[in-house]
């Protein structure tokens, strides 16, 4: 994987304005805030997708993630977010390197504004996916 932004700034090779950081996970302020507090958290793993990230990486984020959202919490005195994380080009993820967004959401104007075209679930159709998702699920690794 070509080094990205997010790798130079886990080398050091370019700044941040770090927030957390441990063994695997490294924190830090966007550096164009959807509103202030938005703060990046990625695994220092150079993983381009959460699809490809190893199972420790995924645990370290999982682990610091709600102290990080308290932070903010407390910090901003937001107390409603999204937390965020694109996959691919039409995703809209412009950094390939794994990263989740914590966005502060002060009120309905402010942060992550969400399209969401929901259409309804076919149960017929809906059964055959689930049960392909837990064939795929109980065959892969
Ligand atoms: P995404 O669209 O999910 O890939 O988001 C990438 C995010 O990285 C954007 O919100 C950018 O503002 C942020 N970003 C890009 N370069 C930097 C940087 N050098 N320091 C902090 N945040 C950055």
């Amino acid at each position: 994987m070509a080094e990205t932004i997010f790798g130079k700034i886990i080398s050091g090779a370019i700044p941040c304005h770090k927030v957390y950081e441990d063994d695997r996970v490294l924190a830090f302020l966007d550096i164009n805030p959807l509103t202030r507090g938005h703060t990046l958290v990625i695994p220092k793993e150079p993983a381009e997708s959460l699809d490809q990230l190893s199972e420790e990486s995924a645990a370290a984020l999982g682990r610091v993630l709600p102290r990080l959202c308290r932070a903010v919490i407390a910090v901003t005195g937001v107390q409603h977010y999204n937390v965020l994380e694109n996959n691919g080009e039409s995703a809209h993820q412009a950094v390939r390197h794994v990263h989740f967004h914590i966005i502060p959401k002060p009120n309905s104007r402010e942060g992550l504004g969400i399209a969401w075209p929901a259409g309804s679930l076919d149960q017929r159709e809906a059964a055959e996916l689930a049960g392909s998702l837990r064939n795929r699920l109980a065959a892969q690794p």
